[in-house]
């Protein structure tokens, strides 16, 4: 599945499961003053957008590369493919699952790095490169 297709699919996903929670939530909603109607639909709200953010999370998970140490270029090591972190977010509570790595060389921890990172950084390493591609290079990459 291409990138549009998951993208495609998460919104269809996360439509019926919007739908579905504001239909259980409606009777209650059109009994509740002004203050309970926001109450609900703040509820309803978090339960709808905490898998949102899990699905963009893993959407963007599914285009990242471990690629090379952003400090020193070396090779990194897997130490854990889908590690949870459990997170209360504005709008919803989500589990997030992110690959970690570490540099063989220096010990850097690393979360996943995005594919074009290499890209970014043979651009910035060969005769130079531009200042925003340095930028990119190193930005994308986030130590623990
Ligand atoms: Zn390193």
């Amino acid at each position: 599945m291409d990138r549009e297709d998951l993208s495609a699919a998460i919104i269809q996903e996360m439509g019926a499961v919007f739908m579905a929670a504001l239909a259980e939530a409606w009777p209650s909603v059109l009994e509740a003053d002004l203050a309970g109607m926001e109450q609900q639909l703040r509820q309803v709200g978090r339960a709808v957008f905490g898998p949102v953010v899990e699905r963009a999370a893993a959407a963007q998970a599914a285009g990242l590369d471990r690629g090379a140490c952003p400090a020193c270029g070396g090779r990194l090591q897997s130490v854990d493919q889908a590690r949870p972190r459990h997170l209360q977010g504005l709008v919803g509570d989500y589990t997030l699952h992110r690959a970690y790595y570490q540099c063989a060389g220096c010990g850097l921890s690393v979360r996943g790095v995005r594919a074009g990172a290499r890209a970014a950084r043979r651009a910035a390493g060969a005769g130079g490169g531009d200042a925003r591609a340095r930028a990119v290079a190193r930005g994308l990459p986030r130590r623990d």
